[in-house]
């Protein structure tokens, strides 16, 4: 059984997950989404930036990274492959995953390059397998490019053993029969995936209150609003590390509000400290204890993804014990 740490030791430990952003730019454009309020410059993550933060991860001891990005999807990067490979080729991370739409998949050898770079788990987030339902909540017309590729990929990987573990987040507006289990379903996706690949999302989060439930189509309904009171233990998310397209760190590479991710929880630069340094800082440190005074980030106080440490997902060993042994 796994030794429960303190949160005040967990920077001891490598992080729990490293989130790779190499984009902030997506092809679709989600009701249920901040990414229709983005600001930000859109941009692609630089190789070197990319390159030094993952080499820092692994001489830490990290074992997760994490290719979805904020908001945008990992596949509009034209050297998502380069990447994917420099970190499966590695064979060291025991979890390398990511979440996206899977509309490029429909590009020609997007599945077979996709299936070559062995992440460990994909993630599709569609709202179901009908072309009026997708048009509506992810507010985009290429379902049938969509479909075909992820059809693709979805065989060949059924084909090869299913050696990348696919899930489904699904996220439709309307009853799972019209939406979900439909024809395009059970032809072209059912028949190459595992019986709980199906994972439905019921509550959707607010994303610091950029989302409304207005912004919301048909039985879609947002989570119940969390009260700051009860966010009193550092919020779990702060214990991953995100690289941002342009080379910050954010603690949290999952939710932010008021149209820019440049907000509070970002912690440092990788061209300014090393990765061990931005982890370790007073800056972090303090961020996390802010929560049991009190005093959170803008987008953690009505955030409704927020989730208490629970000290249970620390690594065996602490960060000295990895960086000793290379
Ligand atoms: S949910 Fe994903 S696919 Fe949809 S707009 Fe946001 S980043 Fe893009
Ligand atoms: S409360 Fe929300 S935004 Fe803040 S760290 Fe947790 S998940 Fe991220």
């Amino acid at each position: 059984m796994k030794v429960e740490k303190n949160w005040q030791d967990a920077h001891l430990y490598p992080p729990d997950r490293l989130a790779v952003h190499v984009t902030n730019i997506c092809n679709a454009n989600c009701t249920f989404c901040a990414y229709q309020y983005l600001t930000d410059k859109k941009a692609l993550l630089k190789e070197e930036h990319f390159v030094k933060t993952i080499d820092q991860y692994q001489d830490m001891g990290g074992s997760f990274v994490d290719f979805t990005p904020l908001v945008g999807d990992l596949l509009v990067d034209p050297k998502i492959f380069d990447k994917l490979n420099y970190v499966t080729g590695k064979n060291y991370f025991k979890t390398v995953r990511f979440y996206t739409n899977g509309i490029l998949l429909g590009k020609k050898d997007y599945p077979k390059r996709l299936l070559e770079a062995r992440p460990t788990n994909v993630t599709f987030s569609v709202p179901g397998f009908e072309e009026g339902l997708y048009q509506r909540v992810y507010r985009t017309k290429t379902y049938k490019k969509m479909l075909k590729g992820v059809h693709e990929f979805v065989r060949i990987n059924k084909e090869s053993g299913s050696p990348i573990k696919v899930n489904f987040s699904v996220k439709p507006d309307s009853p799972s029969e019209e939406s979900v289990y439909t024809e395009d379903y059970k032809k072209f996706i059912e028949p190459y995936i595992d019986e709980d690949s199906i994972i439905f999302v019921t509550d959707l989060d607010n994303w610091g209150g950029s989302i409304k439930q207005e912004d919301l189509t048909g039985n879609m309904k947002l989570a119940p609003a969390i009260p700051i009171g009860k966010k009193n233990k550092p919020c779990y998310y702060t214990f991953f590390l995100a690289l941002m397209v342009d080379g910050h760190i954010r603690l949290c590479g999952c939710r932010y509000n008021n149209g820019t991710e440049y907000d509070e929880l970002v912690v440092g630069h990788v061209d300014d400290n090393s990765l061990l340094e931005i982890w370790q800082s007073d800056k972090a440190q303090e961020t996390r204890a802010n929560f049991l005074k009190g005093k959170l980030a803008s987008v953690c106080q009505t955030c409704s993804h927020y989730a208490p440490y629970s000290g249970k997902e620390r690594a065996e060993k602490t960060i000295i014990n990895y960086m000793s042994r290379s």
